[in-house]
């Protein structure tokens, strides 16, 4: 498999030197030379195969070699060892459970899939690879459960003090053996500078294997279009005007469908759906696209307000047509075809929050709550096709706020509660390059 960057055709690496690099030196992302039709026998006979057998059926199409097929069947089997389950609401709308997994959000596929890949290509290495990771919560637990036991791999994860919810310190913090937590006596932005100067100081890389878990890393794209199919095969017949409904913030989901979408999935439409950092739903309807600083919102993790996957999403535009690139205005028309933008504030999506729990005895988070909203104001115009939300995280990951909403305490899967009771590991760090550096010399 090859790929290029989406600022240069002409930069191609190979899929392991992708995965380990994260981004290409130009700033662009890697995009895969190929994104190729999946076979025939598998799109009109999904209900067939099981969902790690649809995930395999991806990555043999899309790395075309790159790992031989046994070894590519246990990465995916490794990676993906939770459900993604479709429940139906009524027979317009339906819900996709994404997060079954270890963080009980959808990143889970992104960082396990990330995982076992990196465990592979780092396999024939002496030497320890340590992962590099600053987060402002969400993240850094969903690559600490990924990688939690990885062989050959260690996670130094940097997060700022005081500034991440309980629960997400306990998710960073409780895990040990090969799951290092640092806690930075700073911001987020402090966290970031201190592993930005890891990688730039050449002493310390030539005596220590460093890389990034970064979001924007091909291997989690990938995975991410597994959960496509499997949502389309869990439909009941006749499977028409199949529309998705994406929550979305650095639009790296959306991104993904547009990948299942080009391997033969079906798709009558997307609908990107976004809180009021509406960057995305704007360039749809007006076609110009103006990122801004983020503004705070009750669905924090979609709080982008230049979403890194966007210029995936031209580049993916741009060339559906296979020759020469088409105008800004004929990428934006064809774009426009494909999917719809809406955005929503807070005070809607609680309502809808409530309004769901009502009718439908459905406890959604605050996230799915605004892709129900996109997909209702769709469905309005368009009453005739059927929607799949997209769930990105469990509402009880957003607890306090769910229960204020609902007006009661609402239920904690057993894997939280038995979180809570763990006992938090974590090393004190200043800001000070020196300090990190040392202390990544005397530990690693
Ligand atoms: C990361 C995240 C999103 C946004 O996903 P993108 O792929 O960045 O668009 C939505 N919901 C939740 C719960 C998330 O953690």
């Amino acid at each position: 498999m090859q790929l290029y960057s989406t600022k240069n055709r002409d930069i191609q690496v190979d899929l392991k030197q992708a995965v380990f690099q994260g981004l290409p030196e130009d700033n662009g992302l890697f995009m895969p030379n190929d994104i190729p039709r999946l076979p025939e026998h598998l799109l009109k006979n999904l209900p067939d195969y099981s969902f790690t057998e649809i995930g395999f059926q991806i990555c043999k199409a899309l790395f075309q070699g790159s790992i031989p097929d046994a070894d590519l069947r246990h990465i995916v089997e490794e990676a993906i060892n939770f459900p993604a389950p479709l429940v139906r609401l009524d027979d317009q709308k339906a819900i996709l459970e994404l997060f079954h997994g270890p963080s009980l959000a959808f990143k889970d596929f992104g960082a396990r899939f990330m995982a076992q890949l990196m465990s592979y290509f780092n396999r024939n290495e002496d030497q320890e690879l340590t992962i590099l990771v600053a987060t402002s919560g969400d993240t850094g637990g969903a690559v600490a459960a990924g990688f939690h036991k990885t062989p050959g791999i260690r996670v130094v994860i940097l997060y700022p003090s005081g500034k991440v919810s309980a629960l997400q310190e306990k998710q960073l913090t409780t895990l040990g053996h090969n799951i290092t937590a640092l806690e930075v006596d700073g911001t987020f932005d402090d966290c970031q500078a201190l592993v930005k100067q890891a990688f730039l100081d050449h002493e310390l890389r030539s005596s220590i294997r460093i890389s990034s878990a970064n979001s924007i890393n091909i291997s989690r794209l990938v995975p991410q279009s597994f959960y496509y199919f499997e949502a389309y095969k869990q439909l009941a017949s006749p499977k028409e005007d199949v529309v998705f409904c994406i929550p979305s913030g650095n639009f790296g989901n959306l991104t993904a469908g547009l990948l299942a979408y080009k391997m033969g999935l079906p798709v009558h439409q997307f609908i990107a759906a976004t809180n009021k950092n509406d960057v995305v739903p704007e360039y749809l309807e007006a076609g110009n696209y103006q990122p801004r600083p983020s503004v705070r919102t009750l669905s924090n993790a979609m709080d982008v307000g230049n979403p890194s996957n966007f210029s995936r999403m031209i580049d993916i535009f741009a060339t559906a047509k296979g020759k020469g690139i088409p105008s800004n205005q004929g990428i934006w028309k064809d774009m426009n075809k494909l999917i719809s933008g809406f955005s929503f504030d807070d005070q809607t999506t609680e309502e809808a929050v409530k309004h769901i729990f009502e009718t439908y005895n459905y406890l959604i988070d605050p996230h799915g709550a605004v892709g129900y909203l996109a997909l209702d104001a769709y469905q309005k115009r368009f009453p005739n096709t059927k929607g799949i939300i997209l769930e990105t995280a469990h509402p009880a990951k957003f607890k306090e706020d769910m229960d204020r909403i609902i007006g009661k305490e609402i239920p904690v899967p057993e894997r939280l509660l038995e979180l809570s009771s763990r006992k938090k590991e974590a090393t004190a760090m200043s800001i000070d390059y020196p300090n990190f550096r040392t202390w990544l010399f005397d530990n690693l």
